[in-house]
């Protein structure tokens, strides 16, 4: 295929450049993607500010779009002109934390090119994507491409609540209703929880009561623990997620939890190298389970996938503005909003 493509490059804190590229073939094992959707997460945001700032970076890694061409061999059940989700974070397969079934922690994720200056990233925000067929996953065509782009930040949802070994009849509190928030809240639902959710910003919580949660607490007017414990008949929370990037939701979480409880700190803590400090007895009385999640496996995304491809979800709800690529600017400023769950780019 002839021709040039168009791709945004991360050059600064707030300074975007348009890159014009030639459109590249696909070799072995390769596919070109014609990218529909690409919605913007935390990392876009960080790097759009500054709080990450490495560039030059090609951005955007939550995508979906239309198979254009495969290389030859190429291991892939999804055709040309077939809607594809795009799983763009790196997993080698080699080392050994993918060896481990922990491709999610690829120790050679997120690796940069070793030539100062040259541009590393994803690279979904652009009109087209160079990726291996190990990242595509066939979708369904009945489904938008702004929903199908969303199976990234559900599959970290998905791996976070698979984590917690929620049950029927669990009570589960999710810290903080933004957009990951209000996926736990979807996926919790679904597996027969009874959902709290915790968070400050009146018109959030209202948005989460709408999508279902059960309870609300309010955390600037009510104290967390104490809610938590009214709200589960004196006996804690079965499990608690922190979506919530601040430290002290953590040792609330900790404190808050049920005798074999569990508490998945899903978010990361900023600033990074926060310290927290916890009764080590309770881990020791209650058997309690501090654990973390970090994005998501191969089956997380295969599962978001299905989920989304299926309609076992609905996440239209949670996208609140979509954009052309050359918007793309206004797209993080918007997304940068408290009242902003995602903001999807169509190049
Ligand atoms: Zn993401
Ligand atoms: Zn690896």
């Amino acid at each position: 295929m002839a021709g040039t493509y168009k791709r945004a490059v991360f050059v600064g804190p707030r300074q975007i450049r348009f890159e014009e590229l030639p459109i590249p073939q696909p070799g072995s094992h390769q596919a070109l993607v014609r990218v529909r959707a690409c919605a913007l997460c935390t990392w876009e945001q960080r790097s759009y500010t500054g709080e990450e700032p490495f560039y030059p970076l090609a951005s955007g890694h939550e995508v979906a779009g239309e198979l254009v061409s495969l290389g030859h061999p190429v291991y892939t059940d999804a055709q040309p002109g077939d809607r594809v989700v795009v799983s763009l974070l790196t997993r080698c397969g080699c080392c050994e934390s993918c060896r481990r079934g922990l491709d999610n922690l690829c120790d050679n994720a997120r690796q940069r090119s070793c030539e100062p200056g040259s541009v590393a990233g994803p690279a979904g925000l652009a009109e087209y994507v160079l990726v291996e067929d190990s990242q595509l996953y066939k979708a369904s065509h009945e489904v938008a491409f702004e929903s199908l782009c969303l199976a990234e930040p559900l599959a970290c949802a998905i791996r976070s609540v698979r984590k917690a070994s929620v049950r029927p009849g669990d009570v589960a509190v999710v810290v903080g209703a933004g957009m990951m928030g209000l996926l736990h809240l979807m996926l919790l639902k679904r597996a027969g929880a009874k959902v709290i959710v915790s968070e400050p910003d009146a018109d959030r919580a209202a948005f989460a009561c709408r999508m279902g949660a059960d309870a609300m607490i309010d955390p600037r007017h009510t104290p967390f623990v104490e809610a938590v414990r009214d709200l589960s008949d004196g006996r804690g929370a079965d499990v608690v997620f922190c979506t919530a990037s601040v430290a002290h939701v953590v040792e609330e979480a900790v404190e808050s939890v049920a005798k074999g409880g569990r508490v998945v700190v899903f978010a990361s803590i900023h600033p990074r190298g926060t310290r927290i400090s916890v009764d080590p007895n309770l881990f020791h009385n209650k058997e309690i389970v501090l654990t973390g999640t970090l994005g998501q496996g191969r089956e997380d995304v295969r599962q978001a996938v299905r989920m989304i491809a299926d309609r076992l979800v609905n996440l239209s709800p949670l996208i609140s503005l979509v954009l052309p690529l050359e918007r793309l600017e206004e797209g993080l400023q918007a997304a940068l909003q408290m009242s902003t769950y995602r903001v999807v780019i169509m190049p």
